[in-house]
Parts: structure tokens; C-alpha cells; sequence
């Protein structure tokens, strides 16, 4: 399945497929010197294929510590400095071979390298299909994630689907929330449908048919960045979930897409009481249960550190919390809530957990 950009210019193509990675010859051959940037774990995984690969291309293998630590200036220093040490021109293309970390990291060296070379996303991560699209690539500072980046368009997307066989269920489920997400902001049908086909951890272990999915996220992903690249209007309603959510994985560190799901929730909450829409929150929280997501933070959260969190969010302005609120099925909009509105959210939240409190309190 192959997906375009529709940007007046500098459009790159979407290959989402098992195999995809055959067509990488097409995309790297006006290059003087190719590099991958490839995640430890994923290399680890992979060896034989991609030390094949890397030959192939006559190309050059960068190995970075897995995951989100590689998101640091200590490491875009080090890759860099190396990368600098073979007399590189602007016809070099750096190939991101990983999840959304290393795609974020390899795509910021890629612009800012020489003021900007050749970059190409292989994602290898459920997760990924959201962050390889879209162009927004950066690294972590002190003060909070993704706060050092740029819009980088990459030059092509090969989404190998092979390269998902060996993704641990707790990155399927957090790569899931992502893919649940689009299914949500495209409306009611589109999310009874990926309810019904995804209906048990079993079953999404499986990833039966996921590339039909990771397909509809990336078209509803890339119509929304391709209306508002940079964030100035629609791009917002991406963050469906993000507000609540960023809060909750910067305080308890837990994965990205696991924090998004409380986050929903969160949402439909809020939702209903300032909006008055009737979400049927149990059967969200039922549904959540039956995929196995840890929902045994939700009563561990404090509402007041959860809040000051909250407010870190780069999306706020002069007035406050910003929330992508679902007024109607994949219809969103973007509100203000304030704190009096947020507790009284967080308290009904906590409320639907409390029998895991009497249930740790039994234990001890
Ligand atoms: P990740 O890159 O940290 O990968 C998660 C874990 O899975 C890591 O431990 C990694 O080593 C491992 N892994 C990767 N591929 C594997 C495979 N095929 N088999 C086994 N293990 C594998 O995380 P992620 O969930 O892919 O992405 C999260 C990152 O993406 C965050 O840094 C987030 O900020 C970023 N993000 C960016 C955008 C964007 O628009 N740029 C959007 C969403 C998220
Ligand atoms: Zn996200």
C-alpha cells in the first residue's frame, strides 16, 4: 500500500508493506554516502538482515542506545562529531532504522547536518507510523520532551511491516493508542470497527490485519499535517488525549501510547461534563481492560502534580490548559479547561478505580 503527500512541493511517498525495505534502492541511489542510524534493540533483533542491507547500499551503520534515551544532546553530539569525521557533502542521506525515538533523533541530525541532508524514515514500531509522518523531528531537553527540533520533511517512509514480528506486547499496546486514536477522530464507525477487530489482548497480540489500520492512521495523520504543517490550527486535534496523557508519562515514566489511553479517557470525561455529550465511559475503561492496559496507575496519579504538569505543556497559551475535546464522533475541538473543571474530571476518573485502592488495602 502506498500512500503521497499532496504539498505544493517536496512531497514523499508512504510505503507501508511487508517487504517494503526492497524499495529502498530507488531512494538512496543519488547519494554519494548513506549512514543508518539504527536503535540498539532493533539491531540486536535484526543483524543478519541489516548488516546484509547495509552492504548493499554501501552504507555505514550508527548504533544508538534504544528507545527515548537517545533523545539527548550528549548523544546528538556524539553522532554527529562522528558522522562529521567522513568529509560529508550535502548528497548524504541518513536513514532512521527504529521506533519514533531514533526516527525524532535521526531526523534532527538529518536537518540540521550540512544545514540539512537527505532523510529517510524506516519506521519499526506500531507507534512510529504516527511519528514518521508529518516531519516533526527533535530531541529531549532537561526541561521537558521534543522541546529542541524542527519540521523536517523526510525524502520517503518504508514501512516494513516484517519488522513488527518482533515488537514485545507492551510496545504493541503503546503503538496501539496511536492507531486508536485516528480511529477516533474519524468517527464513530471507524472506531466500532477497529473496537470489534481488535476485541482482545489475544487478538491485537496477533496483529491480524493491522497493516489495514496502520493504513487508515497514517491517511488521517497525513490529511490533517498536510491541511496545517505546522501546528497552527487543525495539527492540534492530533493531540487528542496528549494534555492528560504527556502529564501522566512524565510523572510515572511509563510508555508513551499506555499515558495517550488515560489520556482519552480523560478526554471523554471531560467531554461529557462541559460538553454534555454521553460517552459510555465504563465501556471505554471495559474495553481498555480487555487489551490489558495498566490502568492501575490511574488511582496512584495526584491531582496536584498531575496539573502542574499539565500546565508545562507546550500547546497552553496566555490562558491556560489547552484540551482537543471530542464534542461529537470525530469531531473535535479545542478548549480551555480550567482547574476547577479539571479536578472535578480527575475525581470522577479516580472513581471508577477506587475498588483497586479497597483492593490494595486488603492486601496489606
Ligand atoms: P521507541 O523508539 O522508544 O521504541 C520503543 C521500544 O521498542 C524501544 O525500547 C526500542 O528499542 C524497541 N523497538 C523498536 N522497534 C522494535 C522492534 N521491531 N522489535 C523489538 N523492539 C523494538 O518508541 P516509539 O513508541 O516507537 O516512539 C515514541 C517516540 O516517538 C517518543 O520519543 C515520542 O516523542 C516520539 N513521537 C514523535 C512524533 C512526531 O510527530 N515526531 C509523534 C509521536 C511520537
Ligand atoms: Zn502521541
Amino acid at each position: 500500500m502506498k500512500l503521497e503527500t499532496t504539498y505544493e512541493n517536496n512531497n514523499y511517498p508512504i510505503i507501508v508493506e511487508h517487504d517494503a525495505i526492497e524499495y529502498l534502492d530507488s531512494f538512496t541511489k543519488d547519494y554519494d554516502k548513506v549512514f543508518f542510524i539504527i536503535d540498539a534493540n532493533v539491531y540486536h533483533q535484526f543483524s543478519e538482515k541489516i548488516d546484509t542491507l547495509t552492504k548493499k547500499h554501501h552504507a555505514q551503520k550508527i548504533i544508538i542506545p534504544a528507545g527515548e534515551q537517545t533523545k539527548t544532546f550528549a548523544q546528538y553530539n556524539q553522532t554527529m562529531e562522528s558522522l562529521l569525521s567522513h568529509q560529508l557533502t550535502r548528497q548524504t542521506c541518513i536513514i532512521a532504522l527504529g521506533g519514533g525515538a531514533t526516527g525524532d533523533f535521526a531526523g534532527f541530525i538529518a536537518a540540521t547536518l550540512l544545514r540539512g541532508v537527505g532523510f529517510i524514515q524506516v519506521p519499526t514500531t506500531i507507534l512510529a507510523h504516527d511519528s514518521s509522518v508529518g516531519g516533526k523531528v527533535g530531541i529531549n531537553s532537561k526541561h521537558g520532551k521534543n522541546l529542541i527540533g524542527a519540521f523536517y520533511r523526510p525524502k520517503a517512509v518504508i514501512y516494513d511491516l516484517n519488522f513488527l514480528e518482533t515488537l514485545p506486547y507492551n510496545e504493541v499496546l503503546s503503538g496501539y493508542a496511536e492507531v486508536y486514536k485516528h480511529a477516533l477522530l474519524n468517527g464513530k464507525e471507524a472506531t466500532q470497527n477497529i473496537e470489534a477487530h481488535f476485541s482482545s489482548d489475544k487478538q491485537l497480540k496477533s496483529l491480524d490485519q493491522l497493516d489495514y489500520y496502520l493504513f487508515k492512521g497514517i491517511e488521517t495523520k497525513l490529511h490533517i499535517v498536510v491541511e496545517d504543517e505546522k501546528e497552527k490550527g487543525m495539527r492540534k486535534f492530533l493531540n487528542l488525549g496528549h494534555t492528560f496523557g504527556h502529564a501522566v508519562e512524565y510523572e510515572h515514566k511509563i510508555p508513551h501510547g499506555h499515558a495517550v489511553m488515560i489520556g482519552i479517557l480523560y478526554q471523554f470525561i471531560v467531554a461529557n461534563q462541559m460538553l454534555h455529550t454521553e460517552y459510555d465511559i465504563q465501556h471505554f475503561i471495559n474495553y481498555l481492560q480487555c487489551l490489558n492496559y495498566p490502568l492501575e496507575i490511574i488511582p496512584k496519579l495526584n491531582f496536584e502534580d498531575t496539573y502542574q504538569f499539565m500546565l508545562l505543556d507546550k500547546k497552553n497559551n496566555s490562558e491556560g490548559i489547552q484540551m482537543v475535546l471530542l464534542q461529537d464522533w470525530g469531531s473535535p475541538i479545542v478548549l480551555h479547561v480550567d482547574k476547577t473543571r479539571h479536578l472535578k474530571a480527575f475525581n470522577q476518573l479516580q472513581s471508577y478505580f477506587t475498588y483497586l485502592i479497597n483492593m490494595n488495602n486488603t492486601e496489606v
